[in-house]
């Protein structure tokens, strides 16, 4: 279940639609980020984690609210938690409930009960920094699939964790604001600026360690917002805007709804 691996970072990929966890080892500290998604999946993670700690102390990110992606924080009780300050003001109980759904519809068992984790440091702000020692964390808002979605940079090892946004397998899926999507976006060129990216990795699909590649990443989902509002508000067929992506059977659905979403922003403006 390593879908990448180095000396210091290693991604585990969910048998469930590409979902990545991260885990970040530094002189200072060990980051986790959305421990996910099966209980067999979120058990090897945490052992994975016990292995290398030594006294070394957790931080726990969450990239987003989405129940796919803080399914598995009950794992890391002792873990320091961060997230964004939009993330604490969610209808915790309804996130849980999704997963809860989930779990009852496949029948799957957890041992570590779901549990909405607690926040102990919020993000608030674009450009805010957590330094552990030598370790520095920045922060951006990334809002746009949801309105409570965080970047996070790694430095000095150069690794950004995006959240949802920025797949190789998924096009956008806007369920708050196409406008602080684009938004979140746009501030690929902002980072790449600002840091020295070696790694990106997304919530789901593929990490990739090439800056041409993030740049497509950003013009393609950017298109494919732009596109599908003419293509709506010209009555124009967009079915093709889907067409390079993989698992069309159930991504439709998910393309459906944002045309769904699209229509009621339009109708609002
Ligand atoms: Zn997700």
């Amino acid at each position: 279940m390593i879908q990448y691996k180095d000396e210091q970072l290693t991604v585990f990929e969910s048998q469930l639609y590409k979902t990545t966890s991260t885990v970040i080892q530094t002189e200072d500290c060990v980051i986790v980020v959305d421990p996910c998604l099966l209980p067999f999946e979120i058990d090897a993670i945490r052992e994975y984690v016990m292995n290398i700690k030594g006294s070394r102390p957790i931080y726990l990110v969450m990239t987003h609210s989405d129940w796919d992606h803080i399914v598995g924080a009950g794992a890391f009780p002792e873990a320091t938690v961060i997230a964004s300050e939009a993330f604490k003001t969610k209808n915790q109980k309804d996130i849980v409930e999704q997963a809860k759904a989930f779990d009852d519809q496949y029948y799957i068992d957890r041992k570590i009960p779901v549990i909405y984790p607690n926040v102990d440091i919020a993000v608030t702000e674009d450009s805010q920094q957590v330094k552990i020692g030598n370790t520095t964390l920045t922060f951006y808002l990334a809002k746009g699939h949801t309105d409570d979605g965080i970047y996070t940079i790694v430095e000095p090892k150069g690794v950004w964790i995006a959240g949802d946004h920025l797949s190789d397998i998924e096009f956008p899926f806007i369920y708050s604001s196409s406008k602080d999507y684009i938004d979140t976006l746009e501030k690929t060129d902002v980072i790449l600026n600002n840091h020295q990216i070696n790694v990106l990795i997304p919530g789901h699909g593929h990490v990739t360690c090439s800056k041409k590649e993030i740049l497509k990443r950003k013009n393609d989902g950017l298109q494919y917002i732009e596109n599908l509002k003419k293509a709506i508000q010209s009555n124009a067929d967009h079915e093709h805007l889907i067409a390079p992506y993989p698992y069309k059977r159930s991504l439709i659905e998910c393309h459906a709804e944002n045309v769904q979403f699209l229509i009621k922003e339009m109708e609002e403006d």
